[in-house]
């Protein structure tokens, strides 16, 4: 039968469910939130990603503060149900076999939307290729590209195969997936033989919407041509590889970027630095969001419907929380709090206090996020604890095994965290995933975020944190530019831009604003004058829970890039 779909939303990684362990971070949270958006409104589109069939993986430390990497253990037919298609990808002269998940995901007024997760680990596939699908951003190069030819060639060959004939947009959620270009390219010949090459590319790119999600070089997956052709060259050709390379390497990121009709980063900040990585490209901005009801605690979803009643079907109307009595904004606060510190005091037994202020700080760790920023100056902090107004910390964060600074910096953290436990009572919560991420966003009084300008494309998890109430602490970079309202919707950081100063000065000069800003503003406000607090929770809510939510993000993409 054809389906009706129109919009193919590729990603490497899709965060929908914590039991499902398909996901790192922010990418894949952000793919989730879309999805959840589209099914709200039951928008005509189908998500494709990859299966991890031991997930990412479930994060433990030892007692030395390691971190150790576990796969994890789950059953897919727990949430999923096998398709009855194969198909299969010829490479290096063998056929890898894909098998086909499907997930729905529900809205609020019950469409439901497909996610098909492709999967190799099935018995006819040798070992190796059975192992493609194990692990998220797992393995070596090799087994890199080999995920990235399942997710983009396989997802095309998979629509098909599936019934979709009328998909009139791919939407690549980053590079990961730009493969998918060379096989439309491929199915254009086969069924347009006598078009010349040049319409063809034309015709594809008329198709192909992409977002780019980091100014990080390194982010950028790069593989070197001969590795693509030895993969490749039997099934897409020589020639065509040839093409679609410079210097010698395959750069995913430029795969994309030269063969999309539409193109747009993250955030207002990320489309200027983007735009001067990549000149001559038209890049448009698209600032993230989040799914406003899946991030927002019980006890706001209460509030809100109370009184900002079209909230669920429009957040927009979030914008009503200046209306809400401020006793009532901080009894739903204080609901959130009970919940985090009950969870954190049941697995570390350190007995947190709901009365204590209590900074959250949860991200993927790795350098430019700078997650040891808070620790720079040890002394300075437990002097603040000490002597001005008490203080309490939650951090939560994984490292990809192969980020041997990340690790480094948990490791660190572990240790000072153990020497300042007389002092100050901080904890490190081991596996931060979507449940941890929910608690923690709701339950913390401030939001700490501390990127290394420019590297910070959006991030999220402050939004999350706006629409319970939660305001941020933050360097000025990514999404906090737009959401920033110094003392309305909460404070900035101070920075240098890192090509301007060492890297130690830019620490010195971050950490001291910290303190500084936790000293003389923060804490006197959150113990001495509620009322100011508390029409901070609201201004916080109503600014930038009604803006940074991923209902108004999928209208701009729907606007903007899926009906061009
Ligand atoms: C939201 C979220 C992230 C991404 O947060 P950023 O602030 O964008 O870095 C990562 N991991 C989990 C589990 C999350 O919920």
């Amino acid at each position: 039968m054809q389906k009706k779909e129109e919009i193919a939303y590729f990603s490497m990684e899709v965060g929908i469910d914590s039991r499902i362990p398909t996901y790192s971070g922010g990418l894949g949270i952000l793919a989730g939130d879309t999805l959840r958006s589209c099914a709200d409104i039951g928008a005509p589109i189908v998500g494709i990603t990859l299966m991890n069939n031991k997930g990412y993986f479930f994060q433990k430390l030892d007692d030395q503060g390691n971190q150790i990497e576990i796969p994890v253990e789950w059953s897919i037919d727990d949430f999923m149900e096998l398709e009855n298609i194969n198909i299969s990808i010829p490479v290096e002269g063998r056929k890898i076999k894909v098998q086909v998940w499907k997930y729905l995901v529900t809205g609020i007024t019950g469409c439901q939307i497909p996610i098909y997760f492709l999967d190799t680990n099935v018995k006819e596939n040798s070992e190796y290729d059975r192992e493609i699908t194990y692990f998220l951003y797992g393995g070596d190069e090799k087994y890199r590209l080999y995920q990235e030819i399942i997710l983009g060639i396989g997802g095309v060959l998979v629509l098909d195969a599936l019934g979709y004939k009328n998909i009139k947009k791919y939407h690549m959620n980053e590079g990961h997936s730009s493969l998918l270009v060379l096989e439309l390219i491929k199915k254009e010949n086969e069924k347009f033989g006598d078009r010349t090459t040049e319409e063809i590319i034309r015709s594809v790119r008329n198709k192909c919407i992409f977002t780019t999600h980091t100014p990080i070089q390194s982010a950028h997956d790069k593989f070197s041509i001969s590795l693509v052709k030895e993969v490749l060259g039997g099934y897409i050709g020589n020639n065509e590889i040839d093409k679609i390379c410079q210097n010698g390497v395959l750069n995913m990121t430029l795969l994309a970027l030269n063969n999309s009709l539409y193109i747009n980063g993250v955030s207002k900040k990320q489309q200027k630095v983007s735009s001067s990585m990549f000149p001559g490209y038209p890049i448009d901005s698209i600032s993230n969001g989040v799914h406003h009801i899946f991030w927002t605690s019980k006890s706001f979803r209460k509030l809100f419907d109370k009184y900002a009643s079209n909230w669920r079907v429009d957040p927009s109307y979030l914008r009503h929380a200046t209306l809400v009595p401020r006793r009532e904004i901080m009894d739903a606060h204080l609901k959130s709090k009970r919940e985090l510190l009950d969870f954190v005091n049941t697995k570390k037994n350190i007995g947190m206090d709901i009365d204590i202020f209590t900074i959250g700080f949860a991200r993927r760790i790795t350098k430019y996020k700078r997650f040891d920023l808070l620790f720079n100056d040890i002394e300075k902090l437990k002097d603040i604890a000490l002597n001005t107004f008490p203080i309490q910390i939650i951090l939560a964060g994984k490292s990809h095994p192969k980020d041997f600074d990340g690790k480094r910096t948990i490791k660190n953290i572990y240790n000072i965290i153990n020497d300042l436990s007389d002092h100050i009572k901080i904890v490190f919560l081991e596996n931060y995933d979507i449940e941890i991420a929910k608690l923690i966003t709701s339950g913390v009084d401030v939001w700490l975020n501390t990127p290394q300008v420019p590297n910070e494309a959006s991030g999220t998890s402050g939004m999350k944190a706006s629409l319970n109430g939660v305001p941020s602490l933050s360097i000025l970079d990514g999404w906090w530019i737009d959401g920033h309202i110094e003392d309305v919707t909460g404070w900035k950081i101070e920075s240098a831009p890192i090509k301007n100063v060492a890297a130690d000065t830019n620490n010195f000069i971050g950490s001291n604003s910290i303190y500084s800003k936790l000293e003389s503003v923060i804490l006197p406000m959150f113990y001495s004058n509620k009322k100011k607090w508390t029409k901070i929770m609201r201004y916080t809510i109503s600014f930038n829970g009604s803006f940074f939510n991923s209902k108004r993000m999928l209208q701009q993409y729907m606007l903007k890039a899926y009906s061009i």
